[in-house]
């Protein structure tokens, strides 16, 4: 018997074939080429939620964009599965950006911030807690409306300051390889990608290049820009 649910299901295999054809349509041999090998330039790093694909936003097919996303795009040094996507990226694939991206009024970092229980995945944004807590200061003095936003941000921030402190990216700066790190924020509001300019393309960049990118978020939370 069939339920609605299967029909719904039905609908994605039927979407899947018609992509499928007008992809191939559009670029004969696309699929055949793929097969051969993936040479992406960028690795994203982004949130699971499913407002923000990753490919969609910035018009890349697929083959140009390696993808890790988790809930509250999060890179902490024990996480075995975000490792190993930078590691293939950057070893194998030879990936030239690693782009960490948040958005904003982001679920997982609205739960950290509001201590909301939320089950299982609380352990996981204890991450983005971490976080709060560095800025809780600052953040404090954030006018309520705008604070989910700006500790977004700030999560971007230390996230992509995670990735430029792992193995992965410390040794391939130390082996000359060329990687830059860059933290992004997407406006859910207006489907806008913004650099917030913490860009590192070396170990001696990194901190710098987080004061400031953090001198300017803050920045825009004080003109309420
Ligand atoms: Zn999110």
């Amino acid at each position: 018997m069939t339920t609605m649910n299967d029909d719904k299901l039905r609908d994605l295999l039927d979407n899947n074939q018609r992509w499928a054809a007008d992809t191939e349509a559009r670029e004969p041999g696309f699929f055949s080429r793929l097969l051969k090998q993936q040479t992406p330039q960028y690795l994203w790093i982004g949130c699971a939620d499913s407002r923000v694909p990753a490919n969609e936003l910035v018009g890349l097919l697929p083959g140009e964009l390696f993808v890790h996303r988790n809930v509250a795009n999060v890179v902490v040094h024990s996480d075995l599965n975000c490792l190993s996507v930078m590691q293939f990226a950057v070893d194998h694939l030879k990936v030239r950006h690693i782009i960490v991206v948040g958005h904003s009024n982001c679920g997982g970092v609205r739960a950290a911030l509001y201590d909301m229980r939320v089950g299982l995945v609380e352990n996981w944004i204890r991450h983005v807690q971490d976080v709060r807590h560095v800025h809780s200061e600052w953040l404090a003095g954030v006018p309520e409306p705008r604070r989910v936003d700006a500790l977004c941000e700030l999560n971007v921030l230390e996230q992509a300051r995670n990735a430029c402190h792992t193995t992965v990216v410390q040794d391939a700066w130390s082996r000359g390889q060329e990687v830059v790190v860059h933290g992004w924020v997407y406006g859910l509001h207006n489907g806008l990608l913004e650099d917030l300019h913490i860009t590192a393309a070396g170990s001696d960049e990194v901190e710098g290049a987080y004061r400031r990118a953090l001198a300017g978020v803050k920045a825009r939370y004080a003109t309420g820009g």
